[in-house]
């Protein structure tokens, strides 16, 4: 483990070179930080600072997502595009948990498999942008970046790269990491909780399906626990984090070589992946998380072929390893029959193995003619089913679903059983980035996956 306690250990000293041999690449998505010296500080101040998760629970997650990849698990992944500081509050953190868990239950009780749960927190601070710029009127300024590189406020002040923020990034992650496991470790997420989960949400015709759900889930707990059964084990949940691995002044000193195999590991959060802007075979990001023995994701767009597929695996599961790679699909609604069968044959005549996953947000994003950044529903849902439909056709698993979600009632997505038009936007937009399911709708997701498991 890379524990605290621990000895420094010396690690090899190539594994040590191999580590920085990302500086040496094409890289993309930085920040042009003003004043370098500063960084170099950040940087060496994160790398003293204690690591935010522990190599063995890396590994036991590696375990998990092979299961996964091989059909006998599902994957949930969900939470902001962009985590903000101020966002990161006890109501906020706690109504995601809660979200993410409900969402478990569902696909769990629906589809009879073990779910992981993992929270798209406590580490999504950094966010990749189309420009390096953005102009309002006749100003432009450098684009937001996410709150560990500027603030998101029109000024030329807030809109500087501030390292700073670096540190304030990862004490933001530590705390939010602190109350997920509290929550996740301290009985909250006992499994004789689930009605209370559902608590302090408006009430929609999701959470109605749901409460019969937890019914029934209660009535079964009842029956084992008057037949003797032992359940100490729904006591508590395995909750892990993952984020995009982007911002390399923060993941490169979060890395650190674990005692027990002299093997680096990404200690910023369990599982990293890299986004479709920064995935060049030949960059930056590729290389550096090639070299670390986190479980490691890549987006794959609707314009990937064959070769890069393969060539990825080559780079990032030389030895393939389960659990190592995970493809999350990020089609659009439209494209996904046509897109993603050509990439699951030819994973077929290979000995790779990866998990499949689908984000159905990132290829379904519309702007409104109000000017709201937002997606429809439908689509997301459409998404979801052309991914079950595509692994069906073509005999691969369907292991996992990636959602940006919120536990909060809020107005970004269009849809849903309420409904939500356009002109409802503006009642309750609060993201910063791309636009979020809302709790009730990830809900709805949540039962439509099930249903489709269980076919
Ligand atoms: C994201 O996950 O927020 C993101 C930017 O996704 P992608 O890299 O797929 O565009
Ligand atoms: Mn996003």
């Amino acid at each position: 483990m890379v524990d605290p306690n621990d000895p420094v250990v010396l690690a090899d000293d190539s594994v040590i070179a191999g580590l920085d041999y990302w500086r040496e690449l094409p890289i993309k998505q930085q920040p042009a930080w003003p004043d370098a010296d500063a960084v170099a500080r950040a940087s060496a101040q994160i790398a003293s600072f204690p690591p935010l998760v522990f190599a063995g629970e890396v590994d036991i997650l590696r375990e998990r997502l092979a299961r996964a990849a091989s059909g006998e698990a599902f994957l949930l992944q969900g939470g902001d595009c962009a985590e903000t500081f101020a966002g990161a509050t006890a109501d906020q953190i706690r109504n995601r948990v809660k979200t993410l868990l409900q969402m478990a239950v569902v696909l769990t009780y629906g589809a009879s498999m073990p779910v992981i749960k993992m929270g798209r927190m406590a580490g999504q601070f950094a966010k990749p942008r189309s420009s390096d710029t953005e102009t309002r009127g006749d100003v432009t300024l450098p684009a937001y970046r996410g709150d560990i590189v500027n603030g998101y406020d029109f000024t030329p002040e807030s809109r500087r790269a501030d390292p700073a923020r670096l540190v304030e990034g990862y004490h933001t992650a530590a705390s939010t990491l602190n109350l997920i496991r509290a929550f996740t470790q301290g009985g909250f997420a006992d499994l004789r909780e689930v009605h209370s989960w559902n608590k302090g949400f408006a009430s929609n015709p999701a959470n109605h399906r749901y409460e019969q759900l937890a019914r029934d889930i209660d009535k079964a707990i009842r029956f084992m626990e008057a037949a003797g059964a032992d359940f100490d084990e729904l006591k508590r949940v395995e909750f892990y984090t993952g984020h995009e691995g982007l911002l390399m002044d923060y993941e490169r000193p979060m890395t650190r070589i674990d005692s027990r195999t002299g093997t680096p590991y990404n200690t910023s959060s369990h599982f990293l992946w890299i986004g479709e802007r920064t995935r060049d075979l030949d960059g930056a990001h590729v290389d550096f998380l090639s070299r670390v023995r986190n479980p490691i994701g890549v987006k794959l767009g609707p314009t990937t072929t064959p070769e890069t597929m393969q060539k990825l695996i080559d780079k990032l599961d030389p030895n393939r390893e389960p659990g190592r790679l995970t493809f999350i699909t990020r089609m659009g609604a439209g494209k996904i029959r046509d897109a993603l069968p050509p990439l699951l044959e030819a994973i077929q005549k290979t000995d790779a193995r990866p998990l499949w996953v689908t984000d159905p947000m990132h290829g379904n994003g519309i702007t409104t003619p109000n000017g709201y950044k937002t997606r429809r529903f439908d689509d997301v849902v459409d998404e979801v089913k052309g991914f079950f439909e595509a692994h069906r056709e073509v005999g691969t698993h369907p292991g996992g679903i990636h959602v940006e979600l919120t536990g909060d009632d809020v107005t970004e997505c269009l849809g849903g059983s309420e409904q939500l038009d356009e002109a409802a936007l503006a009642t309750r937009y609060e993201s910063l980035c791309d636009p979020r399911l809302n709790h009730m709708q990830s809900l709805e997701l949540a039962f439509l996956v099930a249903e489709e498991l269980a076919k």
